[in-house]
């Protein structure tokens, strides 16, 4: 097996492309966004992306308009309330042009330009608008300059929000093609335990496997999911890895983490790839929209597709939930555990006529022109990050 430290060593030096996706916690205090992080932050970029044995793209994530705006209406004497989506979504309006100001001016100081770039999930759901997010940051990168990303908080409800920049970085991985994830968070790295009062768990130096971890247990419940949390950061690791790409998670507020990490030192969390990595049709197919219902399947069914990497039929289906069209993405489902996700063959309505049954009795129920499968091998992935 490849020691991971020296997999490490090797993909600091030569990657060639970094998605950085940098936390609220370590750009904002109480009175908003620290400038003097932000510039020492940029620093730090600026001479990651110099050095290296290739000149580097770099594509930073940027939470923390929330927050700014939040201390800016603070300082105008505005109390808002931002708990929220509309208010939260105002508040994100109000800092989103703070925090590209100090962004700009703090890479600026570095003889960099930067470009904002806001996108929803639903921008992934479109192939013209992927197409488009791809080829506007192509030339971005051509002109030597920085996307500053987030998610575009205004038009963002619910049904269509990433819900968090932990998600959608893992998404522009794959996108612009990098070869390295960074989050830089507030945490020192990953504990192998949820901290407790007075107890303060050992940070991971390696995940080998994060496909094998228990997330639930790791990072003390789904309690974190959707707000930034080391569950957040995991599953993006575990997307990035699905592809082949490892992540860097790095405590962001420490004194020239990035330096340090870039020069040898054993930093943070390094999280590694999957050896085999799957193709990124199948990771557009699973992440790009969220799952609509789900496939409640049998015993029998799910050691097919767990251990035989077959497609899912009528027969193994118990239940179905929600309503959904042909082409729709499913949750998979056993025994209450997410098994993946994968595209419907059928409508929820026409699923619930057919579950359990054989192939000749789903004939005489829906005809012949009907496809063998519910959800074909090729559409589904397993252990989805979702
Ligand atoms: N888009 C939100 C903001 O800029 C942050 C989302 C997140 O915390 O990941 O404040």
């Amino acid at each position: 097996m490849l020691d991971w430290t020296m997999e490490r060593s090797r993909t600091l030096a030569e990657a060639k492309c970094l998605v950085v996706k940098i936390g609220s916690a370590v750009l904002t205090g109480s009175n908003g966004l620290k400038t003097e992080v932000l510039d020492s932050l940029a620093e730090q970029l600026a001479r990651v992306t110099r050095t290296g044995n290739h000149p580097r793209k770099l594509l930073v994530v940027s939470s923390a308009a929330v927050a700014a705006g939040r201390a800016a209406l603070g300082a105008h004497g505005v109390v808002a309330d931002t708990t929220g989506l509309a208010a939260r979504q105002g508040a994100a309006a109000v800092g989103q042009g703070r925090l590209m100001r100090c962004w700009d001016d703090a890479f600026h100081k570095q003889d960099m330009l930067t470009a904002q770039v806001l996108l929803t999930q639903d921008d992934f759901r479109v192939q013209q608008r992927l197409l488009n997010a791809r080829n506007t940051f192509t030339e971005i990168f051509s002109w030597g300059a920085v996307p500053i990303v987030n998610e575009n908080d205004t038009v963002s409800t619910e049904g269509l929000k990433f819900g968090d920049n932990d998600a959608l970085a893992s998404l522009l991985v794959t996108l612009v093609g990098a070869d390295l994830l960074i989050n830089l968070t507030s945490s020192p790295g990953v504990f192998s335990e949820p901290p407790r009062e007075g107890v303060t768990p050992k940070v991971l130096s390696c995940i080998e496997d994060v496909a094998s971890l228990n997330l639930d247990t790791m990072c003390g419940g789904k309690t974190n999911v959707g707000t930034g949390g080391m569950y957040s950061k995991l599953l993006s690791a575990r997307r990035a890895a699905q592809r082949g790409i490892p992540t860097l998670i790095l405590p962001g507020r420490e004194e020239n983490i990035l330096l340090r990490a870039f020069g040898g030192e054993n930093v943070g969390t390094w999280v590694c790839p999957q050896a085999r990595a799957i193709p990124s049709r199948k990771f557009w197919m699973a992440y790009k929209a969220a799952p609509v219902g789900r496939l409640v399947i049998d015993d029998g069914a799910a050691e097919a597709l767990q251990k035989r990497g077959k497609s899912l039929l009528p027969g193994g289906i118990l239940e179905v939930e929600g309503s959904f069209d042909k082409g729709d993405l499913v949750r998979i489902v056993h025994q209450g555990r997410s098994l993946g996700v994968g595209v419907s063959n059928y409508t929820s309505e026409d699923i619930v006529r057919i579950k359990g049954l054989k192939r000749f009795e789903v004939a005489a129920i829906l005809g012949n022109a009907h496809y063998p499968e519910v959800v074909h091998r090729d559409n589904m992935l397993l252990d989805a990050a979702i």
